[in-house]
């Protein structure tokens, strides 16, 4: 629920190590700003924030006396004030107050940002408590995948499809891919 962008130095130090130059924090900025609506208060009024994406981006607003004590002993202890620390044209280091990705006293997540919010004509077919077991791969073209094996209910079942976008996490997303990838190699 905390948003943080992350430090400009590992998106650029990424692209570096892996000569992908279109994760360097330049490249990525516009997807940045694209996904927020942005309405923290002290956030910088520059172009780095976004202010009309699907995301709301806001302050925290759950503050007592402990908070302002905290953050006065953080400045006492030598670390900067930072006001927004999503704004990579400044150092990011320093004590801040948290951005949230909160609307409407509601947690925003990518399912209510992208999904809910349109029509269910406009939404992909969603297959709920599916897990996917394996990443199919055309028969004549080795590396290319075209479909996934999925278990629903105890049950095997598949399908094809044009194209297929893994996002179970870095971890599950290699684990799949990976047993085609050592058979190829
Ligand atoms: C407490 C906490 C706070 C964080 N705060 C921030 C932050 O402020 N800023 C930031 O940049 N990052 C933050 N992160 C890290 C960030 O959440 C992750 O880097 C990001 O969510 C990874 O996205 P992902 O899509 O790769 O994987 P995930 O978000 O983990 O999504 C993977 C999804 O795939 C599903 N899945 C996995 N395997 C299968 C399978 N076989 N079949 C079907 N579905 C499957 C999982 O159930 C899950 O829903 C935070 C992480 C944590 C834990």
């Amino acid at each position: 629920m905390v948003f943080a962008r992350g430090n400009k130095a590992d998106y650029d130090q990424w692209a570096a190590a892996a000569e992908a130059p279109q994760w360097s924090y330049e490249n990525v900025l516009p997807y940045f700003q694209r996904l927020e609506s942005c309405s923290v208060s002290h956030a910088s009024h520059g172009a780095a924030r976004g202010r009309s994406g699907p995301c709301h981006v806001s302050d925290h607003t759950h503050y007592n006396h402990c908070t302002e004590v905290w953050i006065e002993a953080a400045q006492q202890c030598g670390l900067p004030y930072n006001a927004d620390y999503n704004d990579a044209s400044q150092p990011q280091e320093g004590v801040a107050r948290a951005q949230v990705l909160i609307h409407n006293g509601a947690r925003v997540t990518a399912a209510s940002a992208y999904l809910w919010s349109r029509s269910a004509a406009e939404r992909p077919t969603i297959i709920c408590n599916a897990r996917v077991t394996r990443i199919l791969f055309d028969e004549h073209t080795p590396l290319r995948a075209c479909g996934v094996e999925y278990l629903l209910h105890d049950a095997v079942a598949a399908t094809t499809v044009s194209k297929v976008s893994s996002s179970l996490s870095i971890y599950q997303s290699l684990d799949l891919a990976m047993p085609r990838c050592r058979a190829w190699l």
